[in-house]
């Protein structure tokens, strides 16, 4: 399946990915990951994108292109993909569509994950991220605590606070999406994919996305 995971940031976007690419064998990719891998790097896309990152401001179409050209032609992706922080503007949405014509790929359904903003804001300031470039597991201080030391379960790294989860950036990045990234919900229905799911809880949220899907292959 070709999904994309719409949704403000703290919308569940990562943990969906991941509950979805356990259920059908389909890659995630997140844009997020991808970028804060290359900053821990210190590769020349990691100090270009930095910068925006760390002010809660999007990194420039061109480079998100560049990643994302090279990433879906890689093999993994034949088996499906779910898109997970890409795209996130029009432009963006626009060049996906080109680039997903060119290598002859449909999407099955975009979905919008819609959570109250208190929730949102509640889940961004206690959420922390491990700091492994490979693993990046979520975490969150009330309802899924690292290790009593703060270290990750999964691979055993410091499990930290994001540099862009100030309550500044927090802020800036909510103003961002409601200004760049909300408008691709008209987008994707006029395109006629969209699906909006509501709810707080990532169970919900993936039971509702494979109704969607299961809905899809039946027509
Ligand atoms: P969240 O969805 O929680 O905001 P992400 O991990 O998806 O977090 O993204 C973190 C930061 O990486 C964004 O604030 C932005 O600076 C950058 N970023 C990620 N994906 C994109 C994208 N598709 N276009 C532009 N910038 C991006």
């Amino acid at each position: 399946m070709r999904i994309v995971l719409l949704g403000a940031p703290g919308a569940g976007k990562g943990t969906i990915a991941k509950l979805l690419t356990d259920y059908d064998g389909s890659v995630q990719i997140s844009t997020g990951d991808i970028l804060r891998g290359a900053v821990k790097a210190g590769t020349e896309l990691g100090k270009k994108a930095q910068g925006y990152m760390d002010r809660g401001e999007l990194v420039p179409d061109s480079l998100i292109m560049e990643i994302m050209e090279s990433r879906l032609q890689e093999p993994d992706c034949k088996k499906g993909f779910l898109l997970d922080g890409f795209p996130r503007t029009i432009p963006q949405a626009d060049a996906l569509k080109k680039m997903l014509q060119k290598l002859n790929l449909k999407l099955d359904l975009v979905a919008n994950i819609e959570v109250p903003k208190e929730v949102i804001l509640d889940r961004l300031t206690t959420r922390r991220t491990c700091s492994n470039a490979n693993c990046q597991e979520i975490y969150n201080i009330k309802s899924k605590p690292p290790t009593p030391d703060g270290k990750c379960k999964k691979c055993g790294s410091p499990v930290i606070q994001r540099a862009d989860e100030t309550v500044e950036a927090i802020t800036k990045r909510l103003e961002t999406y409601n200004e760049k990234t909300a408008p691709l919900i008209d987008y994707y229905r006029k395109e006629g994919f969209l699906k909006i799911i509501a709810s707080t809880s990532s169970d919900e949220v993936v039971s509702g996305i494979k109704k969607a899907i299961k809905g899809k292959s039946a027509e």
